[in-house]
Parts: C-alpha cells; structure tokens; sequence
C-alpha cells in the first residue's frame, strides 16, 4: 500500500509504542513522535520596556529574565496555527535539515531545505523578541 509520508507522519520507527502527550493548545492525547514540537524562547518584556528597565537598574550586568517554552501541538492545531501547513505529494517527500554540505549544494537542494533559514536583508539582523528552535 502506498504510504503519504515516509515515516506515515511519525517518527517512531522500529519503537513499536510512543507514549503519549497532551497537546499544548487544546489537550489532545498526541503520540509524543507524532506532535509538532517547538521550543519558543521570548523575553519577558517587550524591547522598548526592556532598555527602560536597563537604564533604571542599579545592577550595570543585568540579564533580564526569558520565557523557555516548549509546545508540542496535536496535527491539528499545528495546522491550524500554521505552524505546519499543507503540502503537496511532491513537496511532502523534501526533508527539512540543519545544513547541507556545501559542495553538493546543487543536487541536494531539490530533496533537503535548510530549516529556519533566514534570507534577504534582516537575515543579518537579530531577531530580539522571538526565536524558534525546531526540535
Ligand atoms: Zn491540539
């Protein structure tokens, strides 16, 4: 039988069982391979409140606190909050990597993309207030 997706949208394996999470979103029970996770580190203020702060501290080294969260969505909600979005049969089987070897760029850009890839003009620049981390 034709399968959808190369690991049938789980990265379980050879494992046989996976326990189960709740989705952070709506609690849905979620095989843990199968939930879309994200690990989300925000600061706690926003970057004008931040340099506020900074000025008004007595404290001339002070790192201001950040949110480390990780979410794990059930399908549905990832799709549904755009996290993961639809996509073609053709474009199911491209597999999203850290890197890709620089010599072999060409022929490997068909089958890998870069995850978290920034291009164009603010890739230079820093993201302050949210950074994501593909787990
Ligand atoms: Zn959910």
């Amino acid at each position: 039988m034709p399968s959808k997706r190369r690991n049938n949208g789980r990265n379980k394996k050879n494992k046989g069982h996976a326990d189960s999470i709740h989705c952070s979103n709506c609690q849905r029970l979620c095989p843990k391979d199968k939930a879309i996770k994200r690990f989300v580190i925000k600061n706690l203020v926003d970057a004008s409140s931040k340099r506020d702060i900074e000025e008004a501290s007595a404290y001339a080294e002070y790192t201001m606190p950040k949110f480390f969260i990780k979410n794990q969505y059930c399908v549905g909600c990832a799709i549904h909050a755009r996290v993961v979005r639809v996509r073609s049969g053709e474009e199911r089987r491209v597999r999203y990597v850290s890197k890709v070897r620089a010599d072999r760029k060409e022929e490997l850009n068909k089958l890998y993309r870069v995850a978290n890839q920034r291009t164009g003009p603010e890739a230079k620049t820093e993201r302050p207030v949210e950074e994501e981390e593909e787990n």
